[in-house]
C-alpha cells in the first residue's frame, strides 16, 4: 500500500456523525483518502443533541452521547482527517474518474471544487414536529410562546415544572408513549394524542395502557388536531374525527412525537444524485454493502436504516462501506 496521498482515492463523506466518522476512519486505514463535509460547525450529529448517558453503547455504559460525540471527533481529529465545516454539496458532475463537486460554505459565495472516485451520503435523519404542524392554525404562536417541545427528550429536562399541570402529547410510537410515561409521572391528567391507532412496542403500550386505567392518561385514537388557540389560561386543542370537531381539551403543555423523516431530500436537486433508488419515507435504498443505485456512491446510518436507528449500527454501516468502497477501486488494503 502506498503512503503517498497523492496517489489514494479521494473519498468524500457528506455528514459528520457517528457512521460518517466511522467510514472516514476505516477508509484512511484502508489506505484510501475520506473527506468530510459537515453543514454544522462541529462533528458528531444528532448526538450532540442527547445529552444523557448512552446505554447501547458496548464497553462504554458511562458516557452520554455528547461524550461520545466528543470522543468520536477527537479521533478523527487525531487522524487529521481533513473537514470542511459549515458546508454543502451544491453542485455534482460525472466525470472521468468519478465525480467533481461544488462545494459551498454557508453563507457565503465562494465555492471549493472537488474531484472524488466516491460520495458517502451519511446525513441522518431529522425530528418532524414544527415543520409538520407549523400548517395547523395556532401552532407557531405556541412555538413562539415556548408552550410546545418537538425533540423527543426535550421533557425530561421540565418535569418539575408539569408537576400539577395537564399537557398533551401527539403521536402514537414509541416516542410519544415514553414521553406520556414521564409526564404522567408528574402532571395532573396527559392526554395522548394518535392520529391512527397505537405503534409503540408491547411494553411500553402496556405500561401507558395501565395509566389510561387509572385515569392518570387519556387517549385519543383517529383523531387529528385540527387547531391549536392559546387562551388567558393555557392552550385550547380542538380535536378532528372524520372531519368535524370530534372534542376540545384543554392542557398547559403540548409535545409532539410523530417521527423522523431521513435527510435525503438534498439529493433532489443535485442532478444524477435525484435518480438514486429511495425506499419508502425517503430513506435511501442500498445493498447490504451500503451501496446505492448510482455507482461510487454509497448511504450509511440513519439516511439509510429506517429500522434500527442507532450509535453502533451507524459505525457498523460506515466500516462496512469503507470496506466496499476499497473492494469496488480496487486499492487493497486489509483490516
Ligand atoms: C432523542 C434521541 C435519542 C437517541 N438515543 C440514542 C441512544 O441512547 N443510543 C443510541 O445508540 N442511539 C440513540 N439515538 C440514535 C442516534 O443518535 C443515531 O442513530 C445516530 O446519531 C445516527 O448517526 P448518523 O451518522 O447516521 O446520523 P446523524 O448523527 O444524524 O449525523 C448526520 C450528520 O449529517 C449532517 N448533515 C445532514 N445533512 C447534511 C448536508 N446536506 N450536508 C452536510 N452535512 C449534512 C448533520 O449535520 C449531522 O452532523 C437517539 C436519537 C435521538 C433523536
Amino acid at each position: 500500500m502506498s503512503n503517498s496521498s497523492a496517489n489514494k482515492p479521494i473519498v468524500a463523506i457528506i455528514g459528520g456523525g457517528p457512521a460518517g466518522m466511522s467510514c472516514a476512519l476505516w477508509l484512511k486505514q484502508l489506505g484510501l483518502s475520506p473527506y468530510i463535509i459537515e453543514r454544522n460547525a462541529a462533528l458528531g450529529g444528532q448526538l450532540l443533541n442527547i445529552d444523557r448517558i448512552n446505554r447501547w453503547v458496548l464497553g462504554l455504559p458511562w458516557l452520554t452521547s455528547v461524550e461520545l460525540a466528543g470522543r468520536y471527533g477527537k479521533h478523527i481529529g487525531e487522524e487529521h482527517i481533513p473537514i470542511h465545516y459549515n458546508t454543502e454539496l451544491k453542485a455534482i458532475e460525472t466525470t472521468e474518474q468519478g465525480y467533481g463537486l461544488v462545494l459551498q460554505k454557508m453563507a457565503e459565495r465562494n465555492e471549493t471544487l472537488m474531484q472524488v472516485q466516491a460520495l458517502v451520503i451519511a446525513t441522518g435523519v431529522r425530528v418532524l414536529g414544527r415543520e409538520v404542524f407549523s400548517l395547523t392554525p395556532g401552532f407557531d404562536a405556541l412555538v413562539a410562546a415556548g408552550l410546545v417541545g418537538c425533540f423527543p427528550i426535550d421533557h425530561l429536562a421540565r418535569i418539575e415544572s408539569l408537576r400539577g399541570r395537564t399537557v398533551a402529547v401527539i403521536g402514537g410510537g414509541d416516542n410519544a408513549h415514553f414521553t406520556v410515561k414521564d409526564v404522567a409521572s408528574a402532571a395532573t391528567r396527559t392526554y395522548l394524542l394518535m392520529r391512527s391507532s397505537p405503534k409503540a412496542q408491547n411494553s411500553i403500550r402496556n405500561e401507558v395502557a395501565a395509566l389510561v386505567d387509572q385515569g392518570r392518561v387519556v387517549e385519543y385514537q383517529g383523531t387529528e388536531v385540527d387547531a391549536f388557540r392559546q387562551t388567558q389560561t393555557g392552550i385550547e386543542i380542538s380535536l378532528k374525527q372524520s372531519g368535524s370537531i370530534a372534542a376540545r381539551i384543554n392542557v398547559d403543555m403540548v409535545f409532539t412525537r410523530i417521527g423522523f423523516s431521513p435527510n435525503s431530500k438534498f439529493l433532489e436537486t443535485l442532478g444524477i444524485l435525484a435518480t438514486i433508488d429511495k425506499q419508502s419515507a425517503g430513506y435511501v435504498l442500498t445493498d447490504a454493502s451500503q451501496r446505492t443505485s448510482l455507482a461510487s456512491v454509497y448511504a450509511i446510518g440513519d439516511v439509510a436504516c429506517p429500522s434500527l436507528q442507532s450509535v453502533v449500527t451507524a459505525i457498523a454501516g460506515g466500516a462496512v462501506a469503507a470496506r466496499a468502497i476499497a473492494d469496488d477501486l480496487n486499492t487493497g488494503g486489509n483490516v
